[in-house]
């Protein structure tokens, strides 16, 4: 039986710490988040939103170009010019008034300084960034962490399939009862919340892939529950469902 088990059982806290150290060993340190400065941080958060990050350096590359990396330059610029900049972000008109909601935000909030946003409680501002336009939990939580460093941990598809396939969560993905996991089985600093965030990024992208996951050479195949199909290299589940149709 392994360890996230039998911490499991005793209700509260899940030894996450172990999934951590598997992976900082293998992968670590990962270096993330790959920005120049918190503001570019927030805009890669929201340009990122349903595409790679390759489109995202290439819109976040125009930007730069076009000196519209600042609040400022952002809500001043006329939509549509925004708009043709993070065109390579797909969904971009929609993008550029993401964008604009944002600044505004900052804007009458807290006079567009990042500064003085980022002293604000870490409950506090995470409520209100959720009320902008366009900005999700995903989104809130990197602007916390990434631009921010508050210690909150951000949740991506590949946390919802890791944890699902390792029995750490059951049924639909939520995202907050997630995020709360995580929060109470970590030391709360942002450093940490980071890494773990970055090494489950490259755990999903290099072993735990939608279809066909490669446990034979993934880190985390000692905490792998005995009883889970996913020992399995075929793909399939006992019952020969492709596994890929029984994930979220
Ligand atoms: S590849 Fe296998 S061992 Fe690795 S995280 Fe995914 S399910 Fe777990």
């Amino acid at each position: 039986m392994s360890n996230f088990r039998s911490a499991h059982d005793d209700g509260n806290s899940i030894a996450l710490m172990r999934y951590y150290e598997l992976l900082s060993g293998t992968l670590g340190p990962m270096h993330w988040w790959p920005a120049k400065t918190p503001f570019e941080v927030i805009v890669g958060a929201i340009l990122t939103q349903s595409t790679s990050w390759s489109n995202v350096e290439r819109a976040i590359a125009n930007l730069r170009s076009a000196k519209m990396l600042t609040p400022s330059a952002i809500r001043k610029a006329r939509s549509r010019k925004l708009a043709a900049l993070v065109r390579p972000t797909g969904y971009f008109r929609h993008k550029a008034k993401k964008l604009k909601s944002f600044v505004n935000f900052l804007q009458s909030e807290y006079g567009s300084s990042l500064k003085r946003m980022f002293r604000t409680p870490t409950a506090e501002l995470r409520e209100k960034l959720l009320s902008v336009h366009g900005i999700g939990p995903e989104t809130a939580d990197s602007i916390l962490l990434y631009a921010g460093n508050h210690p909150v941990f951000v949740v991506d598809a590949y946390t919802h399939r890791i944890f699902g396939r390792h029995g750490l969560t059951i049924g639909k993905p939520d995202y907050d009862a997630v995020r709360a996991l995580v929060e109470a089985s970590l030391p709360a600093q942002p450093p940490i919340f980071n890494e773990f965030h970055a090494l489950i990024v490259e755990t999903g992208k290099r072993w735990c892939r939608k279809s066909a996951p490669n446990c034979e050479a993934c880190p985390l195949r000692e905490l792998l529950p005995a009883d889970s199909a996913f020992l399995s290299a075929s793909g399939t589940l006992p019952s020969g469902k492709p596994l890929a149709e029984a994930l979220p």
